[in-house]
Formats: structure tokens, C-alpha cells, sequence
């Protein structure tokens, strides 16, 4: 079985998300989609959160799952069971990053390789950081994030106010 996972803190999982999981699904028979219990941020969601929001907006896709981890994205691949690191790549920003972490990773891990998507133009801009700030001062999130991660947000600032 071809299995990869994709590993990232998806606080909240936005469309640029979505995009990749869709994507990354019809080339694996098995996606995992990780979610970071990261220690070090203070997230607008909790990692039981973001997994349940993860679960509601890629029910329809049969062959995702979706997992919380901590400590090394190695680490968890290999529990799954799986060979490939999936990670997005939105613009030459990400890059630097992304190929610090995937040559880190290939020292630690040369059984593993990091296989990156390009994201779709429309979603290019879009961040969870720039959710997060344009939903803390009121604005629209249609465009960024499905209804369900939309009412989300909305009950979690209620809750903050
Ligand atoms: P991390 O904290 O690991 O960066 P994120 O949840 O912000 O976690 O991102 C996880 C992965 O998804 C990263 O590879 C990131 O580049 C990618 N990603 C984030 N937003 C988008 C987007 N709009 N389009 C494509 N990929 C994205």
C-alpha cells in the first residue's frame, strides 16, 4: 500500500489545506493527514480541535485519515507505516523552509522523502496566520476556509470575547 502523510498544524485547516489533502489523495492509497501538538505556539484551536474540524471537512474523501502527533515528523511517518512526507509549497518563501526540513529530515530519515505540492494559484496567498488575524478583527472567511471551519472560528472568538 502506498501511504503518505502530511504533516502540519493546521490551526485552522484552510482551502490551500484542502487543496493539497484532495490532491495528495488520488496519488496515494492512503493519506494521513498529521496534526502537530506543538508545545512551543499557542494555537487558536486544540489539537483534539483541529482534528475533529480535519475529520468533518474531509469526510467525503474515503481514503484520508486523520491522526494528532508530537515530537519528529519522521518519527510519526514511520509509524504509520508510510515512506513519503507530503507538504505544500505556496511561494519562494516556503521554499527556504520547506527545504531546510526536507533535507533535515532526509539525514534523519533516508528512508523517507518529502514530496512537495505546488499550490493552486487561487489559494496562493492564503495562510491560517491570515485567517486568524482577518477573523480577529471581524472580516470575511468565505473565500478562505469551508462553512463548517467558518462557524468554528466564529464560536471559538465568541468564546475568547
Ligand atoms: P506548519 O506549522 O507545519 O507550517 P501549516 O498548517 O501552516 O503547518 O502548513 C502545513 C503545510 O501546508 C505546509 O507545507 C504549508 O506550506 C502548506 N500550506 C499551508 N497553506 C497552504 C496553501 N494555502 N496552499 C498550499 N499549501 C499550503
Amino acid at each position: 500500500m502506498r501511504r503518505a502523510v502530511y504533516p502540519g498544524s493546521f490551526d485552522p485547516v484552510t482551502y490551500g489545506h484542502l487543496d493539497i489533502i484532495t490532491r495528495a489523495s488520488e496519488q496515494f492509497d492512503e493519506l494521513i493527514v498529521g496534526v502537530l501538538r506543538n508545545s512551543s505556539k499557542t494555537p487558536l484551536f486544540s489539537v483534539n480541535e483541529r482534528v475533529k474540524i480535519l475529520k468533518e471537512v474531509t469526510k467525503k474523501l474515503g481514503n484520508v485519515r486523520i491522526e494528532s502527533f508530537e515530537g519528529l515528523s519522521v518519527n510519526f511517518v514511520r509509524d504509520c507505516g508510510a515512506k513519503v512526507i507530503v507538504r505544500g509549497l505556496r511561494a519562494i518563501t516556503d521554499f527556504e523552509y520547506e527545504l531546510q526540513m526536507a533535507q533535515t529530515n532526509r539525514i534523519m530519515a533516508p528512508d523517507i522523502d518529502t514530496m512537495f505540492f505546488v499550490t493552486g494559484l487561487e489559494y496562493a496567498y492564503l495562510s491560517s496566520t491570515t485567517v486568524k488575524e482577518v477573523a480577529s478583527f471581524g472580516g470575511d472567511l468565505e473565500r478562505f476556509v469551508p462553512p463548517y471551519v467558518l462557524e468554528e472560528i466564529r464560536r471559538k472568538i465568541g468564546e475568547k470575547n
